[in-house]
């Protein structure tokens, strides 16, 4: 069912729902972001922002599609997001090293080479220790090898959701402090609790990152998102950087734009809990130094722990909330949520506006996915 839409509420400043909120905003329509803290204060804004399509999560199958089109869309807005925000969200293009130590290595990099190798825009090679460390010479010296990935890139988290949202708010959307406490049909519309206040609109995302199950009550939906913790460590070391982005198992390493070295991460079942913990920094050090041992002197600058939105599939939920008309889900994406932000923004946008999108890769995404588990 397509409504007539003039205004939209969205629930969560993170990158999900600034990028809601930016493709609705530029096609006309007017959006709320409602967020408890702000713009930016959970994941969104403490991500690495690494953006690698074709590998990770979901690739190649059954996303390396949708993965591609996200990070074309990400190549093509930096420099529209900076025009009209005048925020710079550093995207950058840099090589990437996915390190291998061992056969067990090897054969886990190598895996879906031949599948990377045919997407176009990117140059996928496995290149043996010699090579590696004439890209990379201060790599741990019994590296065996890599496939090196030439074409992807990152942008900073909190920068690239502050620029989505700042442009949102340019072509009219509003940013409000608040925190929602229940939703409810209205009409055609819905009526959305903030505060003591009930706002009511044409149509309401949520957005809420890790925080989604609890709308499960509110809507009588299977939203199954939970929190997945993960930590960073900035570090600074003198005169020193890295050329590439370098990549073991879970864990990478790059050199920023802030001149710092940043190093993740961990993958903590734990609740809401996101306090920075020594066991998590020893952790994200010891892969660190198993990639490149000169960072050992390094200086840690800043240690970092958020909640990423996880799926039991670990794919993000993208569409219509099941026995609601309006009302969307835009959340879920676990460890590519920056990345994938682009799909799932224009996405939620395109099925609001016109009951269709014709993102690839949807059909992964739709929210039924978890219904019948539920119903069963
Ligand atoms: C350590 C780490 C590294 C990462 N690195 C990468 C990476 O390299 N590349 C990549 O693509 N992704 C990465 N991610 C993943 C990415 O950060 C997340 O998938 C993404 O930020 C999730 O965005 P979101 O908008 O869904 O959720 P969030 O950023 O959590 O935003 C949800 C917002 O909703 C608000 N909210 C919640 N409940 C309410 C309510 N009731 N009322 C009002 N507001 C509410 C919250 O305050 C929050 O601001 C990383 C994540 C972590 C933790």
């Amino acid at each position: 069912m397509t409504t007539h839409v003039r205004e939209a509420i969205i629930i969560g400043g993170g990158v999900a729902g600034c990028s809601t909120a930016f493709f609705l905003a530029q096609e006309g329509i007017k959006s709320t972001i409602v967020e408890q803290e702000s713009v930016g204060s959970h994941a969104s804004g403490f991500a690495f922002g690494g953006l690698n399509p074709l590998d990770g999560t979901g690739t190649p199958y059954p996303l390396l599609e949708f993965s591609v089109h996200c990070f074309r869309a990400h190549r093509t807005l930096a420099p529209e997001l900076l025009a009209l925000s005048g925020v710079d969200n550093q995207f950058y293009q840099r090589p990437r090293l996915t390190l291998a130590f061992s056969d067990t290595d090897v054969a886990r990099i190598t895996e879906h080479l031949a599948i990377q190798q045919q997407v176009a825009d990117f140059t996928v090679n496995w290149i043996d220790a010699d090579d590696v460390f004439r890209l990379e010479p201060d790599i741990s010296p019994d590296c065996v090898g890599a496939v090196l990935t030439q074409g992807s890139g990152a942008v900073e988290g909190y920068r690239h959701t502050l620029a989505m949202a700042t442009a949102a708010e340019k072509l009219g959307a509003e940013v409000i402090h608040g925190k929602v406490t229940g939703i409810q049909r209205s009409g055609d519309g819905v009526a959305v609790s903030v505060g003591g206040n009930t706002m009511v609109t044409d149509v309401a995302v949520l957005a809420t990152g890790p925080w989604c199950q609890e709308a499960e009550e509110w809507t009588g939906a299977s939203i199954p998102v939970v929190p997945f913790k993960g930590q960073i460590l900035r570090l600074q070391l003198e005169n020193r950087e890295l050329q590439t982005t370098l990549g073991w198992g879970k864990s990478y390493a790059a050199s920023k734009p802030d001149g710092l070295i940043w190093a993740g991460t961990t993958e903590e079942h734990v609740g809401f809990d996101d306090q920075p913990t020594p066991q998590g920094r020893d952790a994200v050090m010891a892969d660190l130094l198993r990639m490149a041992s000169f960072l050992s002197e390094a200086q840690l600058v800043q240690h970092t722990a958020c909640l990423r939105p996880l799926t039991p599939d670990g794919l993000p939920i993208v569409g219509r909330v099941p026995g609601w008309d309006n009302l969307y889900l835009c959340t879920g994406a676990g460890r590519k949520g920056i990345l994938w932000s682009t799909g799932m923004g224009r996405a939620t946008a395109d099925m609001i506006l016109r009951g269709h999108s014709e993102v690839p890769g949807l059909e992964h995404l739709r929210p039924e996915r978890f219904s019948a588990a539920t119903d069963s």
